[in-house]
């Protein structure tokens, strides 16, 4: 272990990777991304991702099997998004009251939510807008 500064940054290159996509990215996209820079091993872009996630700094989309840097430092439980199918472009979308009352549903129904994540799958304002103009 003589590269522990190195180590130790791992999470930080892929931090710094996904936050420089406007996209969510996958962990075999990141590793492609960060294999110059000398990530080489799926398993160590694994643990950063699984870090990150840990501490807050990313979610995972589920239906995409991909990851994106999470846009608002200070949200519980819940993250929301919306993920346009024509251009992929995907937006946290913050409404606290509607957080709550989802963590309030599952409390009430005596679920002990760990975390969630909401995907609304659609088109984005641009794409609708698009489409709209060739018709
Ligand atoms: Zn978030
Ligand atoms: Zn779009």
């Amino acid at each position: 272990m003589k590269r522990d500064t190195q180590h130790a940054s791992n999470h930080e290159m892929v931090f710094a990777a996904l936050r420089s996509s406007n996209k969510p990215m996958t962990a075999y996209n990141l590793l492609g991304r960060l294999r110059p820079r000398g990530i080489t091993a799926p398993t160590t872009v694994y643990r950063a991702l699984e870090r990150l996630i840990e501490a807050g700094r990313i979610h995972r989309l589920e239906s995409l099997n991909a990851f994106v840097v999470c846009g608002h430092p200070h949200h519980d439980t819940i993250a929301m998004f919306s993920i346009c199918s024509r251009c992929g472009g995907t937006e946290e979308i913050v409404e606290p009251k509607l957080q709550s009352g989802i963590a309030a549903l599952a409390e009430r129904s005596g679920f002990k939510l760990n975390h969630a994540v909401l995907e609304m799958h659609g088109r984005c304002k641009a794409c609708a807008g698009a489409a709209r103009q060739r018709n």
